[in-house]
């Protein structure tokens, strides 16, 4: 276990910030006042919010399992991790996995902060954390802990999860997971989300307003335009779908369709 030092970035408590929004509708304690207003705004405007969020989590969960249990991958690269919300993936797959290697990759500050929770690996695996963004690959793949935790002589999982949709296809969107997938071997997979306005246009327009009042602009993508991630890749079955109806399992949350604005899909680097 390594010791995560305290970042020095301002924590900027009177703004909102997407990881600790979620943290709030998901009912975890690490947020400030300005993120529960905005959350409840983005509650007020659209009341399936917290249902969608769950189901974004518990897609994570079974994209993770699976990925342990079924395909026998040890390594994971996650990037947009979020604060720490057990269980978290480390504690889904070194279940099935003890070994399984993780490094956590986000840019909010108070992610650092409280990135110790996601350390407490196996003692056989190993977990670490770097503060770097997406938008700059090499600073991911360049860094010593990438180095350290992920061995790219054996497959790794790359999860981009509940974070596309703050990644604008301006930013060169596709370009970033083709530069985050280059150097990881054949029978790599991407796990990723992508938020839709599909299903629920009107109430998800007015989500998206409140973010891009609060300065986080979304992306929102339809079901063409999210396949496109994973182009040249072999997707699993069921393909791009919501992310409840992937490999759902008996005792998931029931959700109306329309209340789900998230694709999901797994596909295999061939
Ligand atoms: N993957 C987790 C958390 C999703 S919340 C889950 O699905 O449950 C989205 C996370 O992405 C937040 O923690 C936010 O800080 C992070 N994030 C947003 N933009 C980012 C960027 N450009 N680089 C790295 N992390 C980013």
């Amino acid at each position: 276990m390594r010791e995560v030092g305290h970042t020095q970035e301002p924590l900027n408590a009177g703004t909102a910030h997407s990881a600790r929004v979620y943290d709030y509708i998901l009912g975890g304690k690490n947020h400030y006042e300005a993120d529960e207003a905005a959350g409840n705004a983005m509650v007020e405007v659209w009341p399936a919010l917290p249902a969608h969020m769950r189901a974004n989590r518990a897609f994570m969960h079974r994209v993770s399992n699976y990925l342990a249990r079924e395909r026998g991958i040890k390594q994971f690269l996650d990037i947009g991790t979020g604060l720490p919300t057990s269980p978290n993936l480390h504690e889904v797959v070194q279940k099935t996995e003890p070994t399984a290697r993780i490094l956590y990759v986000d840019n909010d500050p108070i992610v650092l902060n409280y990135a110790q929770a996601l350390l407490d690996s196996t003692p056989q695996g190993r977990t670490t954390y770097v503060h770097a963004d997406m938008l700059d690959p090499d600073a991911i793949l360049g860094s010593p802990e990438f180095r350290d935790t992920l061995s790219l002589d054996e497959p790794v999982a790359l999860l981009v999860i509940g974070i596309l949709h703050f990644i604008h296809p301006d930013d060169d969107d596709h370009g970033l997971i083709q530069r985050l997938l280059d150097p990881l071997p054949p029978g790599s997979y991407l796990a990723a989300t992508i938020g839709t306005a599909d299903f629920a246009p009107e109430e998800v327009g007015r989500v998206a307003e409140r973010y891009a009042e609060e300065g986080m602009p979304m992306a929102l993508r339809t079901q063409a335009e999210a396949a496109t991630f994973f182009d040249g890749l072999e997707l699993v079955d069921p393909g791009v779908v919501q992310v409840h109806k992937w490999r759902p399992e008996p005792d998931d949350e029931q959700v109306n369709d329309a209340d789900i604005a998230m694709y999901g899909a797994l596909a295999r680097k061939p």
